[in-house]
């Protein structure tokens, strides 16, 4: 990717938090351990992974609703990684977030209109008549008419609220939205009206976005490129066809044989034993070997690099030549 058309950079990210175990004892919960990753302006990069493996979080982080633990993160160029007071407001313009329950961010207790007008008057923008204009615009931008502004979240449908809560990411005009599991709360109907809207919006509005899900078959259709995690750490990271088509890391192939395809896909199922491991106490050498297949000895001792293995196609496992 030419330098001009990276959006974001993120150096060695650590995010790690303090936490109670059992009889109050204190352990650190290592969410996520070490990422480098970029985004490309207009990109959809995808980040894939099972529950609990840092993916959100890292979502988070690159929002700055933390302070990081270590790493540096650059936004257009700009170290975001100590901003602070204004400057910090003033970056969170740039780069929203789209929840995966739109009715645990929505106030039950404001009408449409009110919830997408909130954006202008925290950023002191507009009239109250701009305001209320730029409101109806943004309904129309997602595609919800305009008659629902006078309603309450909990009057409308599942898809209709994540609509208004893209219409509230897009207010402001960012660069960047970060998408934590969009549709997985969705029927399965409504799920490729909402990718298809994020994707119509992205060409529009030449958006990058950070779409995180935790099933594969989800991002294939959406991403240019494709993340896999693992226990805080990208295992895995290619332009989305390559890794649909040869997937190197042995939970990446885990993950794509597990996606349901209709008749005889060729696949043969690779059925991950063993829970996720605790991210409180992950795994010594590579964090995987303790549900990998063919993990050796080196595995138990020694981390896998994330290298590239051929043009844009980056992987962390011995194995892997
Ligand atoms: Fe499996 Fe070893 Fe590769 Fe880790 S490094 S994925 S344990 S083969």
């Amino acid at each position: 990717m030419e330098q001009q058309d990276v959006l974001v950079t993120m150096e060695g990210v650590k995010q790690y938090f303090t936490v109670k175990k059992d009889r109050g004892r204190k352990a650190t919960l290592y969410a996520v351990d070490g990422v480098d990753l970029t985004i490309g302006r207009g990109e959809t990069l995808g980040l894939v992974g099972e529950s609990g493996c840092g993916k959100s979080t890292l979502g988070k982080t690159l929002l700055r609703l933390y302070p990081l633990t270590a790493g540096k993160i650059t936004f257009e160029g700009e170290d975001i990684t100590q901003l602070k007071g204004e400057a910090l407001r003033a970056y969170r313009c740039k780069a929203q977030m789209i929840f995966q329950d739109p009715s645990s961010c929505l106030n039950p207790r404001r009408k449409v209109l009110d919830i997408l007008m909130e954006p202008f008057a925290i950023h002191k923008m507009y009239t109250p008549e701009e305001r209320r204009e730029k409101a109806l615009e943004l309904c129309d931008m997602v595609g919800l008419s305009r008659t629902y502004v006078d309603r309450y979240p909990h009057e409308m449908s599942g898809g209709q609220k994540q609509r208004v809560g893209i219409a509230r990411a897009l207010a402001l005009q960012p660069k960047l939205i970060v998408c934590d599991e969009p549709v997985s709360a969705l029927d399965v109907s409504i799920q490729a009206q909402v990718i298809n809207l994020l994707s119509d919006l992205q060409k529009q509005l030449d958006l990058a976005y950070l779409f995180i899900s935790h099933n594969l078959s989800v991002v294939e259709h959406i991403c240019q490129r494709i993340g896999v995690m693992y226990l805080g750490r990208i295992v895995e990271l290619a332009p989305a066809e390559e890794l649909y088509a040869h997937p190197l890391h042995p939970y990446t192939q885990a993950l794509i044989s597990a996606i349901p395809t209709i008749g005889e896909s060729g696949r043969e199922r690779m059925v991950l034993t063993g829970d996720l491991p605790s991210p409180t106490a992950p795994p010594s050498g590579c964090a995987f070997h303790t549900r990998c297949p063919y993990a050796t000895d080196r595995c138990r001792t020694q981390a896998p690099v994330l290298t590239e293995r051929s043009a844009g196609h980056w992987a962390a496992c011995h194995l892997v030549v």
